[in-house]
């Protein structure tokens, strides 16, 4: 069997039309230097030996209706 690498993602559900849409997560590009001090802060995940954030706007993928997305974590 063909094997396959899983990404992170966050998902939610459109106002408009209640559909559940996937979107992927934002990966952060930096140093090692920028990543030690990401340690000391909140606001992002490591996982899978990356820094990785929800994006800032989402649009669903079915009526195309954008949103802000909030962070609803915490
Ligand atoms: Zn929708």
């Amino acid at each position: 069997m063909q094997s396959i690498e899983l990404r992170n993602a966050f998902a939610f559900d459109c106002e408009d039309c209640g559909r559940e849409n996937f979107v992927r997560s934002v990966v952060c590009e930096m140093s090692q230097e920028d990543r030690e001090q990401l340690d000391m802060q909140n606001g992002f995940e490591f996982t899978n030996g990356q820094w990785v954030t929800a994006p800032e706007f989402v649009q669903c993928s079915f009526c195309k209706s954008e949103f802000r997305a909030n962070d609803s974590e915490d």
